[in-house]
């Protein structure tokens, strides 16, 4: 695959009418490796961050041998391309058919519920052609926990509240191989704090259940870098999470799991936007809330950002602007602020990073807009995580920064 320095070098080359997505499959690779060889357990990767085919691969060529699938479609897209992973149904409510096309056909065995009535979907969904019961069902249970650490709140939509999970772990320890508790603790949590409360609401749960528990997941949640929020290093998470789990009352051989999804995925991609018409401080681009920024219309989130000159050169000095998007919808706004060089103008072009998770997975076709080109680069994500690990080498020799 043809690879390019950078977003200059793709915008000079191309003159990108629309929007070009940029991928950086060294930076995903590094992240996979971070969390393959340094997180106490096991990493699942959630697929819903970033669908990419590409973009799986490189997680799984790096380490990540199980995935979080929430949809059918997600079980069939990631068994298509990876046929050894392990695929872990994680949505806590599925229909019977789909249950049953991921049991039968994909060989999944990993389900999560927060209901006794989804215990009873599965149960009847898994059953074989002589109506008896599946024998290796792995079972986990959602707790409900608080988002309060968390940029983005998961904590309305799912999960068993405390007071009631412990006879729905009980029935669910009747019917399971396997028994593990979940969570999710809200996506970018600024602390590792935010695992420990959690992971005392599993104690509390575990106790009153008095049942024998095989795994704790503690789900996403993990940190990237964007302005505004530079969180504490991954290995703090790490630490607290694994003293933690090691005090819980389980298993003595019991595995601890997590799902990163925008952590493994943040900074795979950034997108080359073209701006087509500047009103002060606000500037008209050719992407926005019904594609990869969707974010940064609908919860305001603020991603770095630099400009590319269609000529010459731009003064140094930044100031704030706003975002308009493509489509003809008052929506199709960015508030930001996104830091940018005073005096661009109309023509010159914005390389928008950190876009990886859910981001480039976001695009739509609202407004006949959404198309584009994906192209590989090979510089530095404009924050990264994990450049404590030394950069692949025949990368860096690569790059030739025409910036
Ligand atoms: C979305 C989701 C994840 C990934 O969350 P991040 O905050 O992106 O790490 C993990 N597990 C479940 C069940 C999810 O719904």
């Amino acid at each position: 695959m043809h690879q390019y320095p950078d977003a200059p070098s793709v915008a000079r080359t191309f003159a990108p009418d629309e929007p070009v997505i940029l991928n950086r499959p060294h930076a995903a690779g590094r992240a996979a490796r971070f969390f393959a060889t340094k997180f106490p357990g096991r990493s699942l990767y959630a697929v819903k961050a970033n669908p990419s085919a590409d973009l799986i691969k490189v997680l799984w060529d790096n380490g990540i041998t199980h995935y979080d699938v929430a949809s059918i479609a997600e079980v069939r897209l990631v068994r298509s391309i990876l046929p050894d992973a392990t695929l872990c149904f994680m949505h806590p409510v599925k229909t019977a058919s789909a249950i049953r096309e991921a049991y039968f056909q994909h060989g999944v065995r990993t389900f999560s519920l927060d209901t006794f009535e989804e215990v009873e979907k599965i149960v009847e969904a898994t059953r074989d052609g002589h109506g008896d019961r599946a024998k290796d069902l792995r079972l986990c249970v959602r707790l409900r926990v608080s988002s309060e650490y968390s940029e983005l709140s998961l904590a309305s939509k799912f999960g068993i509240d405390l007071a009631d999970a412990g006879p729905l772990l009980q029935a669910t320890r009747q019917v399971a191989d396997w028994l593990g508790v979940c969570f999710h603790v809200g996506s970018q949590a600024m602390t590792p704090f935010a695992y420990v409360q959690a992971l005392e609401r599993t104690r509390a749960a575990i106790a009153d259940a008095g049942v024998v528990i095989d795994m704790i997941d503690v789900g996403g949640g993990f940190p990237s870098a964007y302005p505004g929020m530079e969180p504490p290093p991954l290995e703090d998470y790490f630490a607290i999470i694994h003293r933690h789990f090691e005090a819980l009352p389980i298993a003595y051989n019991a595995e601890l799991w997590c799902e990163p999804g925008r952590a493994l995925s943040a900074e795979y991609s950034s997108m080359i936007v073209k701006v087509e018409k500047r009103r002060g401080d606000e500037l008209f681009i050719n992407e926005g809330a019904y594609g990869a920024l969707y974010d940064a219309a609908h919860i305001g989130w603020r991603f770095p950002v630099d400009c590319i000159a269609r000529d010459g050169e731009r003064s140094g000095e930044l100031q704030g602007f706003s975002f308009y998007g493509p489509t003809c919808d008052d929506a199709d706004f960015m508030e930001g602020p996104f830091m940018l060089p005073a005096d661009i103008k109309a023509g010159d072009w914005i390389e928008v990073g950190m876009l990886g998770a859910y981001g480039a997975a976001m695009r739509t076709a609202f407004n006949g807009f959404g198309q584009g080109d994906v192209l590989t680069v090979g510089d530095e994500p404009m924050a990264s995580l994990y450049t404590g690990e030394r950069v692949d080498k025949r990368v860096s020799d690569n790059v030739v920064s025409l910036r």
